[in-house]
């Protein structure tokens, strides 16, 4: 399934000016994977990333009967490392402690429950912030992920804290959705579908199986289409069961290239503008002010 940032104010503010005191070429010396970097190193990587760190937000789940149940952690870290390769900051190791409890029926689901879905992220951002990364953004390979981030962002504001949450949410690029429907040969294309698969080749390519694509349906079997305007947990289910929509038999390294590539060049102008920003951390300061003593809050003109 298919694409997600956080912030603390007054001390990233006083140091601001030591950041443009970096020196030429540094960045492109210093590891970007977390996990890469020395204790030395860490200390002048958050400095170099102004801040910034990013989660890659996957998920272990079936992905057809043809690509590996990681699909969406490479995904989601490969776009993120080539993106900070371009755009310096420093990315965390692949995270997979999302939502997926409408797969726990297929073998290889990893479904934590929901408090420790919600604790965990909020403890790594906690860890993160209190690191110095204040500016943690969330790029998601998961799109069963979407609607907790979304959850999540917002309840960032539940407690008082000093660095910020901001999840990528790239828009769709008209002209690379042009090129990539005029490569495309199917029109159901979702979970392990055309070009999801497509963009696997690109990234694990000794990870995907498409002669086996077709092993199984990924047809959309609409149990649940005689009742309209309602949400439910067994939606996907009752569409998917194989948990697998689309034919990844399909799949081409061109519509890979052009979706990831988009992806990447999109979260490069999102690191760029989020290191330059301050409004974030400046209004989440002023709302856990006011919301410490909101009788006393000046209501706007
Ligand atoms: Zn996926």
């Amino acid at each position: 399934m298919k694409i997600h940032i956080i912030l603390g104010c007054a001390a990233l503010l006083a140091t601001a000016p030591l950041f443009a005191q970096r020196q030429p070429g540094v960045s492109s010396q210093l590891p970007i994977r977390f996990e890469e970097l020395t204790t030395p190193d860490f200390i002048t990587a958050v400095e170099l990333s102004e801040g910034v760190c990013i989660v890659p937000f996957g998920i272990l789940e079936k992905h057809g009967p043809h690509l590996p149940l990681g699909t969406d952690i490479y995904i989601a870290r490969n776009i993120s490392l080539q993106a900070a390769g371009r755009e310096y900051c420093v990315v965390f190791p692949e995270y997979y402690f999302g939502q997926i409890y409408e797969a726990k029926h297929q073998p290889g689901t990893i479904a934590y429950s929901p408090e420790t879905v919600y604790r965990l992220l909020q403890e790594t951002c906690a860890e993160l912030g209190r690191n110095g990364f204040k500016k943690i953004i969330i790029v998601n390979g998961h799109g069963g992920n979407r609607f907790f981030i979304h959850y999540f962002c917002q309840a960032q504001l539940a407690e008082a804290k000093d660095y910020a949450v901001i999840f990528f949410t790239p828009t769709p690029n008209p002209e690379v959705a042009e090129k990539v429907s005029g490569l495309k040969e199917t029109v159901e294309d979702g979970h392990a579908g055309e070009s999801e698969t497509s963009e696997m080749l690109v990234i694990r390519p000794d990870l995907v199986h498409p002669e086996r694509a077709r092993e199984q349906s990924g047809e959309n079997w609409q149990r649940l289409h005689h009742i309209s305007d309602i949400w439910t947990g067994i939606w996907w289910y009752a569409r998917y069961p194989n948990h697998y929509s689309g034919d990844g038999s399909y799949a081409k390294k061109e519509i890979g290239e052009l979706i990831i590539d988009d992806s990447v060049n999109q979260l490069v102008r999102l690191i760029k503008a989020v290191k330059k920003d301050d409004e974030i951390l400046k209004l989440q300061k002023r709302f856990f002010h006011e919301a410490e003593d909101p009788l006393n809050t000046k209501q706007q003109q």
